[in-house]
Parts: C-alpha cells; sequence; structure tokens
C-alpha cells in the first residue's frame, strides 16, 4: 500500500476519541458570548439601549454621540469576556466569512489602555482590494468600508469581539451579501405590514423566519489529506464506488458513531455560547453524512448564524480530527448535501402568517400569504433557480436525491382542493349564501385540514409543510443570503400588486374588502397553476411535463445565471431598492468567474492525479505482470500462454486505460487553453460545456484502474476507506 494511504489509515485506527464533558444546561450557556438585549440591558445606559432597540426594530439612526457610550459598554462586556481584539465580521461575495483582526490596545503618553469608540463600532475599513467586487471598485480605488448591523448582535468568539457588518464600496453599492438582503427584508416587511392591516390594524412589523438544516460529511483528517482533490476542490474527483454504499438504508437516523457524537457535543456547545439556537442533529442518508437544524430566526440573524456555524464547524471538527465537507457532492454515487431553507413570515403580533388560524379571517389572511407566495415563485421561478446556482450545486441538482433544476411548488392534495375551490368563487360581488359557504365550509375547513396535511413530497423542491414554505434546492455550501434576498425580494414586489389590485376593486367596483380579496385570489391561483406540482419530481415524465407547462429547467450553473441579469430582474430590484443595475451585474459578473474557476481547479487537479498518481502506479503494476508473463514463458516456453492469458487481458487493458487517461487529459487541457482566452459568459460556457464533459471520462478510466491495480500499490485513499474508517 502507498506509504501515504498507509500512513493515514494507520493514524485513523489509532485515534482516540475526544471526550467532552457538559457541566452545564444548555439553557445556561445559551447567549453567554452574545451581546443580546439580556446584556446591553445590563451594561448600557437605559438611552443608548433603547437607541440600539429602536434601530433594530424601527431602522432609526444611531446618533454618534449614543454609538461612542455602545461602544464603550460593548468593550467593557467584551474584555469581561476575556476578548483582545475586535473585528468588523462580513459577509463578501465569496460566500465566507471574513474578518480583520484589531487590538483593543492603545498607547498614550507612555501608557497603554484599551481604547473602542463609537467610531470604531460603526464604521471599519478593511483593505479590501482582493475582495471580489465585479468591476464595481477599481483596485486603485480600493475603497470600501464596513459598517455595524445592529439587528445582529456583537459576539465573542475565541478572544475576539465579532461586529456583524455590511460591507459597501464608498460609492454606495453593496460589496457584500448582507446588504441586499437587508434590503430585502426591508421590501417584504413594508409590503407584508401594508397587506396584514387588511386583515389586523395592530401588525406594524413583519419579519421573515428562516430556519436552515445544514447537511454535512465528515472525513477524518488523515484520511482527507491523503486525498488531493478533496483538499483542494472539497469533493473526490474520482473513486469507485464501494461495495456497500448507502443500499441498506443502514445509515440514516441511525446511531451516531461516538466520535461524531463528541464533535457533535462540542459544536452544540460553541453554537449555545454564541447564541445559536441549534437542537436537531442526526446520521442522514449517505455514510458520514449528518445534519443540524436549529430553531428558526429572524431570517438576517438566521443567515449569520449559518454562516458563523459554517465557521464553527470547521474550527471544531479540526480539534476531533475531522474534516468537514460542505460541497453538496462530494462522493459519487452517494447522497450530496443539501440546506433545505424554511421560510415564513411573521407579525410583531406574534402571528406566522403561513400558519391558519382558528377565525376564517384568520384563514383568509393565511391564504392571501399562502397564494401570493405561489403567484411570486411562479412569476419568479427562473430567478429562484439562478439564486441557487453554483458549480458544487450543479452536481446535486437534478441528481436522483436531489430535486431538479425545475422549480415548482408542492401543496399537498388538501390545499389544492381549497385552492381549487376558491377558483370558481363568482366574479365580482358574491351572494350572501356564496360568502357564508366559502367562510364556513372552504376557508374555515383549513385548520382541521393541515392537521393532517401530512404527504410530504422529498421530492419538490419548494413545498408548504404546513406552516411553512421550505426551499429545498438550496446547497449545503451556500451562503443562504442569496436564496433569501431572492425570495423576500419577490414576495414583497407580489404583495405590493396584491394591495393595488384588491383597492382598485374596492375602489372601483365597490366590493367590500373581503370580496375583492377572494377576486384577486382567484385570478392569481388560475394564473399560478403552472407552478404547481403534486407528482414525483425526480421523473423524466416531469421534465416533459414541465417543458410543455413553460417551466425553466436550467441545467448548469452558465445557463441558470443568465436570469438574474434580465430585464425582469434588474427591474424587479431596482423597483423594491434591493439592488441597482450595477450591483445585479457586478454579482453575475463574479458568480460567473467563480463558477470558471472552480471548473479549472478541478480540471487541474484531476489532470494531475490521474497522470502523477494513477498512471505511474498502473504503469507500476503492469511491470509486475509483464514480470510475471516472463517468468511463465521461461518456465513453460511456447505452452506459457494457457497460464497467462488472465495476465496478458490485464496488461493489454491497462494500456488502453492508460491510452483513454492520455488523451482525454491532453485533449482537457487544450480545452481550458480555449477557454482561457473567452472571457465572462463565454468563458463559464466553455469550462461548462467544453472542460467538464472530460471530468466523468477521466474518471471512467481511472475508476477502471483502481479496480483492476493491486490494492497494495493503489495510492489514494478508497471510497470505502473514505467512508467507513473512523
Ligand atoms: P424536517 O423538515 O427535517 O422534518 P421540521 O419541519 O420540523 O424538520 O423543521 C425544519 C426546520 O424548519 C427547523 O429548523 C425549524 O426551526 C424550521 N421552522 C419551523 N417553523 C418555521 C417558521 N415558521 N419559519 C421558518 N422556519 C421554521
Ligand atoms: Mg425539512
Amino acid at each position: 500500500m502507498s506509504v501515504l494511504r498507509f500512513n493515514a489509515l494507520q493514524e485513523v485506527l489509532n485515534r482516540k476519541p475526544l471526550i467532552v464533558e457538559e457541566n452545564e444546561r444548555r439553557s445556561e450557556l445559551f447567549g453567554r458570548n452574545v451581546f443580546n438585549e439580556q446584556a446591553m440591558r445590563q451594561h448600557m445606559t437605559k438611552e443608548a439601549y433603547q437607541s440600539v432597540m429602536d434601530a433594530i426594530e424601527f431602522g432609526t439612526k444611531i446618533e454618534r454621540t449614543t454609538a461612542d457610550q455602545i461602544a464603550v459598554s460593548m468593550k467593557d462586556w467584551a474584555l469581561s469576556k476575556g476578548a483582545t481584539h475586535y473585528t468588523h465580521w462580513f459577509q463578501p461575495l465569496t460566500g465566507a466569512t471574513a474578518e480583520k483582526h484589531d487590538a483593543f490596545f492603545e498607547t498614550f503618553d507612555g501608557g497603554a489602555m484599551e481604547k473602542f469608540d463609537g467610531s470604531q463600532l460603526v464604521q471599519q475599513e478593511p483593505d479590501a482590494s482582493s475582495f471580489p467586487n465585479g468591476g464595481i471598485r477599481n483596485t486603485f480605488e480600493a475603497r470600501g468600508y464596513t459598517a455595524w448591523d445592529p439587528t445582529s448582535p456583537a459576539f465573542v468568539y475565541g478572544t475576539t469581539l465579532c461586529i456583524p457588518t455590511v460591507f459597501v464600496a464608498y460609492t454606495g453599492e453593496a460589496l457584500d451579501n448582507k446588504a441586499p438582503l437587508l434590503r430585502a427584508l426591508q421590501a417584504v416587511d413594508t409590503a407584508a405590514t401594508a397587506v396584514c392591516k387588511y386583515f389586523d390594524k395592530n401588525v406594524s412589523k413583519v419579519n421573515a423566519t428562516l430556519g436552515w438544516e445544514q447537511e454535512y460529511f465528515l472525513i477524518d483528517t488523515a484520511l482527507a489529506a491523503s486525498r488531493p482533490d478533496i483538499m483542494m476542490t472539497g469533493r473526490a474527483l474520482l473513486g469507485h464506488a464501494p461495495a456497500k454504499g448507502q443500499q441498506l438504508d443502514d445509515h440514516y437516523f441511525g446511531s451516531i458513531p461516538t466520535r461524531v457524537l463528541n464533535f457533535m457535543r462540542d459544536l452544540e456547545h460553541e453554537c449555545m455560547l454564541l447564541g445559536v439556537p441549534v437542537k436537531t442533529r442526526h446520521n442522514e442518508v449517505a455514510p458520514n453524512q449528518f445534519e443540524l437544524a436549529p430553531i428558526f430566526e429572524e431570517a438576517n440573524l438566521a443567515v449569520d448564524h449559518n454562516s458563523l456555524l459554517m465557521d464553527v464547524m470547521e474550527k471544531v471538527s479540526q480539534r476531533h480530527k475531522f474534516k468537514v465537507l460542505f460541497h453538496e457532492k462530494p462522493f459519487a454515487g452517494i447522497n450530496g448535501s443539501g440546506k433545505h431553507n424554511n421560510w415564513s413570515l411573521s407579525t410583531n403580533t406574534g402571528v406566522n402568517l403561513l400558519s391558519p388560524g382558528k377565525t376564517p379571517m384568520k384563514n383568509l389572511q393565511f391564504l392571501t400569504f399562502f397564494v401570493n407566495t405561489i403567484k411570486a415563485v411562479h412569476d419568479y421561478e427562473e430567478l429562484i433557480r439562478a439564486s441557487i446556482a453554483s458549480a458544487s450545486n450543479d452536481h446535486r441538482l437534478g441528481a436522483n436525491e436531489a430535486p431538479p433544476a425545475i422549480i415548482s411548488v408542492f401543496i399537498g392534495t388538501q390545499l389544492s382542493e381549497v385552492l381549487d375551490e376558491l377558483e370558481n368563487v363568482t366574479k365580482g360581488k358574491l351572494s350572501p349564501e356564496e360568502k357564508t359557504d366559502l367562510k364556513l365550509n372552504i376557508v374555515g375547513k383549513i385548520p382541521e385540514i393541515l392537521l393532517d396535511n401530512t404527504d410530504r413530497n422529498r421530492t419538490s423542491p419548494f413545498a408548504f409543510t404546513g406552516n411553512k414554505f421550505e426551499l429545498r434546492a438550496v446547497g449545503s455550501w451556500a451562503n443562504c443570503a442569496g436564496p433569501m434576498t431572492v425570495l423576500n425580494t419577490i414576495i414583497a414586489k407580489q404583495l405590493i400588486e396584491f394591495k393595488e389590485e384588491v383597492d382598485k376593486l374596492v375602489d372601483t367596483k365597490n366590493l367590500k374588502k373581503d370580496e375583492a380579496v377572494f377576486n384577486v385570489l382567484r385570478e392569481y391561483i388560475k394564473a399560478s397553476k403552472n407552478i404547481r406540482f403534486e407528482g414525483d419530481g425526480y421523473g423524466e415524465a416531469w421534465e416533459k411535463e414541465a417543458k410543455k407547462r413553460g417551466l425553466s429547467n436550467n441545467k448548469t450553473t452558465p445557463e441558470a445565471l443568465k436570469a438574474k441579469i434580465s430585464k425582469k430582474a434588474i427591474s424587479l430590484f431596482e423597483e423594491m431598492g434591493v439592488m441597482n443595475k450595477v450591483e445585479v451585474e457586478a454579482r453575475h459578473e463574479i458568480e460567473l468567474e467563480e463558477y470558471s474557476k472552480r471548473i479549472q481547479i478541478e480540471s487541474r487537479v484531476l489532470g494531475d492525479i490521474a497522470r502523477n498518481h494513477v498512471i505511474p502506479t498502473a504503469i507500476q503494476y503492469q511491470n509486475t505482470l509483464i514480470e510475471n508473463v516472463k517468468g511463465l514463458k521461461e518456465i513453460f516456453g511456447n505452452n506459457f500462454e494457457k497460464y497467462a492469458n488472465e495476465q496478458i487481458d490485464l496488461i493489454q487493458k491497462i494500456s488502453s486505460h492508460i491510452a483513454g487517461i492520455n488523451s482525454k487529459v491532453e485533449l482537457m487541457i487544450e480545452e481550458r487553453k480555449k477557454a482561457n482566452k473567452l472571457e465572462g459568459q463565454k468563458n463559464a460556457d466553455a469550462y461548462c460545456n467544453k472542460v467538464k464533459p472530460y471530468f466523468d471520462e477521466i474518471r471512467y478510466h481511472c475508476d477502471k484502474l483502481e479496480l483492476m491495480v493491486d490494492d497494495n500499490l493503489w495510492p489514494l485513499t478508497k471510497y470505502r476507506e473514505l467512508l467507513f474508517t473512523r
């Protein structure tokens, strides 16, 4: 066995689990390192506390002198938690998080002290010339700044006070994922609050809520380190499927392996301190695949918490000698990972707008938000698809365990029946009998219906699950800000239109408000029928049917991303105040470029491994076979073939696979060279359609060789070892 592979396996077999003690209740740990409401009330003046609260609730500006007060309290609190540094914590367009640490420490007149004031709290200037900006800033004018987002509380992680911030250029354009999300959440708040007033005048704020479910793989660090592909690209570019994969379904919800459980407990402990309300943990379908889910939160906070979690997972996994893989498809042949985004809208009066209520009026409110959501997804399905596009998620969408690249909405048979009935509501004024019937027999029945609305369609990319919608096509590696920005923006736009139409019917057709609502909903139900699909989303029949219905089916990222810069998308974002044209186009450019770069890296790594690891090993084994055949010939003379059949056959097969690898790698490199001369869309298209197709062909030959070559010689840790040794 190659030394690397042998040593890696030895290392894993000798590992001792890192035992994690839990001495305190989680409820007592929760939020201990967060400058949350409780901590603020304790450490801040009433005035300063109130101004932060107002900023959170109403978006009011915090005065400079107040910011100074807040900064001092925040610093004292952070020092008491052992912090030495502070950082503005932000989410640049790389999708990861970024931080630049500055010490509180300052010198003065021969002395030293810890100092932190309002200006440092509110704004910081990271030298940000190396962050992707899609041409918004020229590098010689690399000035952007980060600005405090008081709606997401500061926290101490390790010895650093982290202050969640947005990252914007001096010209005002957003350079990050958070700023557009905040604007989208503002838009949906305004639009949804206005609609809520039809039903309850007391509603003054609507929050989008998000509960994500993070899937991931854990691989031992020693094994991962023995695989250059996993280290460089986050996935195995080659490797033959093991005899035993997930076919026995013995991993899903199975007992969690001890080493993994220790990692999870350690991780959850960190999450508790950081105020990330993690709740659920379990084994997933594939071997070594797991899931973690929190209690849902306001969407901006939930997005921050997911980014923070991914960061913390990497750090904690190192302690436990695991490498965590967020890639959507690290191993061919077994399930990939996603990040379901459970989404709803909730009022400041404590009502979940996607949860049916006890009275017909509350149910009409539910139906209003329910139908408007479906209509918005119908109108912007292609943009939703674009919002979840990435090189790594392309492997998953449309593969047999994940939602297809076609966006559709699943609502269950019973709610489908309700919508079918509403579709037949009379146009214009309703008779008193019809009104009573509607309220009692159709709308009034909903709560009972939902209790047993358990037929969950796991193949739907956007499913209603009782009191929320679940966007399931989001990739496990993704920053939820992208899809959440799109979803909340299209809902905002839809709700504004809805209100205009209802008001118009009330004003011009003299309809009662509830009649007008029924009338508009009826039209929406009709108009959005095509997006509703209750069948098997994985089937080929659905692809055909979806095509007939005119739904998009953009299978690759370069294709899908086009919807982001369509006229329709740009005017949507501009109209809702979420992004201007420059910001939209910049993001598109960055995403296309990231796509090409990822495929380029994979292509280089694959070429290297195939040529430098696989071929030399195959030749080495072939030489042994040749020696063997020569020896047989010496012993048996001309009769030798009888004894050397198998070997000669293998020698030939090995040669042909080597030739296959060589010629395909050569061709792939040629295509790369051509692609590199192209820019933007053409560059991405070339990587997608010309370079990437060679991956499977090269892999085919390598994986065949893996089955032929002596296991003792094979240099790369095999699937069966990666997935089953711990
Ligand atoms: P699963 O889909 O795995 O069966 P659940 O449906 O129980 O699990 O919940 C999944 C996630 O949905 C959890 O993170 C939960 O917090 C979240 N969730 C529940 N209600 C809401 C809501 N109103 N808004 C957003 N997320 C929610
Ligand atoms: Mg779920």
